[in-house]
């Protein structure tokens, strides 16, 4: 039997927790994160700090790190996302050992970068490169096609924010990752041919990488027709079946280096309270408690990739990503979560 058989912690690279995002709070601050993470054999997380208006990106970093050592019992990796702040104010944070995140879309947020200002910050950073996470989806084709489709139902997403936007984006931050020799993380790959640009990028410059996100591997974009179909509204949108099948298998070509779960869960009142106005419901959607089990139950269980492989891609990989180490320490019984349950 092989049921006494332990594995290793599960690290999730992309957490999103204990924020502010689009004017919302996030549902789960550290002490929540806690409890998940314990109940699901959690113990390391990739979490973000967007610099916000009224307060320096270094003052809310060590705010948020505050929190998370009174709350959170297990290890925390920091992604950084500057929005006025300078390389100056960076550059001791990244020697730190945080990483960067930036994101090509966004205007009205005021989370956008041009690739332009990507570029710089290679650039201004060379000396020490750190990591940089890039949200990948062109801002102009995303404003352009919104232009053409107004949001009147979830699925309307798919239109407004297309494949095209996507892979073109990834092509424009490949480039500058290739031109650069800089380590780059494309976040949430949700279109085939964008993970192909990316495989052939990785031969130019080996410190690529790149995740994708279970549900993009589970869900197609019918998930958005139908009943509280605004509850699974997230960026990008699930896309067609046509997608999501070669999705898979690039997954089992080995493309990805981790699964990360893009875990971004409002409470329920607060995506449930413009369902019929999508533009106003808050995107994102939780995936941290079944990161592992999804994959466990749709792709391993089914033999679409062995246990190994998904213990490599959700506990190994990303650990060395986030300079640690996940020992073996969780029955497998353990690491199988519940199921994505957000009906
Ligand atoms: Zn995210």
């Amino acid at each position: 039997m092989q049921s006494d058989k332990l594995y290793p912690w599960l690290c999730d690279f992309h957490v999103h927790v204990g924020e502010r995002i689009g004017g919302y709070k996030l549902r789960d601050d550290f002490a929540a994160l806690d409890s998940m993470a314990k109940k699901h054999g959690i113990a390391v997380i990739g979490a973000f700090v967007t610099e916000e208006a009224g307060l320096s990106l270094t003052d809310k970093y060590r705010r948020m790190q505050d929190d998370a050592s009174k709350h959170f019992s297990g290890h925390v990796h920091w992604h950084l996302t500057p929005i006025t702040a300078s390389v100056d104010e960076v550059y001791p944070l990244v020697e730190e050992g945080c990483d960067l995140k930036f994101y090509t879309t966004y205007k009205q947020a005021g989370l956008y970068s041009s690739y332009e200002r990507i570029g710089r910050w290679m650039q201004d950073l060379s000396g020490f490169k750190p990591r940089i996470l890039v949200h990948c989806e062109d801002n102009a084709i995303v404003e352009e096609s919104s232009a053409r489709h107004p949001f009147n139902t979830p699925f309307d997403h798919t239109l407004r924010r297309p494949e095209q936007a996507e892979v073109l984006a990834v092509e424009r931050v490949l480039d500058l990752a290739v031109k650069h020799a800089y380590p780059v993380h494309i976040v949430h790959v949700s279109a085939p041919q964008a993970a192909l640009l990316i495989k052939e990028a990785k031969t130019a410059n080996p410190d690529i990488t790149c995740e994708t996100a279970p549900h993009y591997l589970i869900y197609n974009e019918d998930r958005l027709k139908g009943d509280n179909a605004h509850r699974w509204l997230c960026s990008p949108p699930f896309r067609s079946e046509q997608s999501r099948g070669p999705l898979v298998e690039l997954l089992q070509d080995g493309v990805f280096d981790i699964l990360a779960s893009d875990h971004c869960a409002f409470t329920k009142e607060d995506k449930d309270r413009f369902r019929d106005r999508p533009e106003q419901v808050p995107c994102g959607i939780p995936g941290l408690e079944s990161l592992f089990n999804s994959i466990y139950r749709k792709l391993v269980l089914k033999g679409a990739i062995s246990l190994e492989r998904l213990v490599d891609l959700c506990c190994l990989r990303p650990a060395g990503l986030m300079r640690t180490v996940a020992r073996p320490e969780w029955t497998l019984n353990q690491l199988l979560g519940k199921e994505m349950d957000y009906e």
